[in-house]
């Protein structure tokens, strides 16, 4: 009787852990985006500012339009679309235009500019571990100094180029590489980060 009522505990136990695990981790592991979002490579405030960006969490014009917190819904950096997560990332002119010059500077020819299918690009393409994690961390970066300077022109009413967002962006990406280099990276892709 007693080992009946101690299996019964145990079994009772092990379910409650794992709906429990399912509670806590309850889809990054069935999205898209997650490899992407939460890559190793990422600094951290930008994978946070990815996950916002990619559940349509940010703040943007278009929503806080919706929730009547302001009257005129423009992007602060083209002043000539609504500002939404599909237009910041990346089809407002000012956004294409970083995403442009970072795709001259890895050589990567992809065509879309909108964020959730560049993210599935990263996913699907036939490309080594380390250059995938590479365009993850880039996009993150790009995101995070896109959504940095869209705040800048709202509270400080400055805005500064596409060529210094994008230089910020890459020295981001190629430090935070070099701190957190992973294992197993060939030689060729050794010499195509050290030409970056
Ligand atoms: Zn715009």
């Amino acid at each position: 009787m007693k080992n009946l009522v101690d299996i019964s505990l145990f079994t009772l136990d092990k379910h409650t852990t794992s709906q429990g695990y399912r509670l806590l981790c309850p889809i990054t592991d069935r999205v898209f985006w997650s490899k992407v979002v939460w890559c190793r490579l990422n600094i951290p405030k930008h994978s946070f500012m990815m996950w916002l960006a990619v559940l349509k969490r940010l703040k943007t014009r278009d929503r806080l339009l919706r929730f009547q917190v302001i009257d005129n819904a423009d992007c602060l950096l083209c002043s000539r679309n609504i500002e939404s997560v599909d237009h910041l990332f990346f089809e407002c002119p000012y956004s294409t235009d970083c995403l442009e010059k970072i795709k001259q500077w890895l050589n990567w020819s992809m065509r879309t500019t909108l964020l959730s299918r560049i993210i599935r690009w990263i996913g699907k393409a036939k490309i080594s571990k380390f250059k995938k994690n590479l365009f993850s961390a880039v996009i993150a970066a790009l995101v995070y100094q896109i959504w940095h300077n869209r705040n800048c022109k709202l509270w400080l009413s400055t805005l500064e180029s596409t060529d210094v967002a994008v230089l910020k962006t890459k020295d981001a990406v190629k430090y935070r590489i070099m701190c957190m280099w992973p294992r197993n990276v060939t030689k060729r892709d050794i010499d195509w980060f050290n030409a970056l």
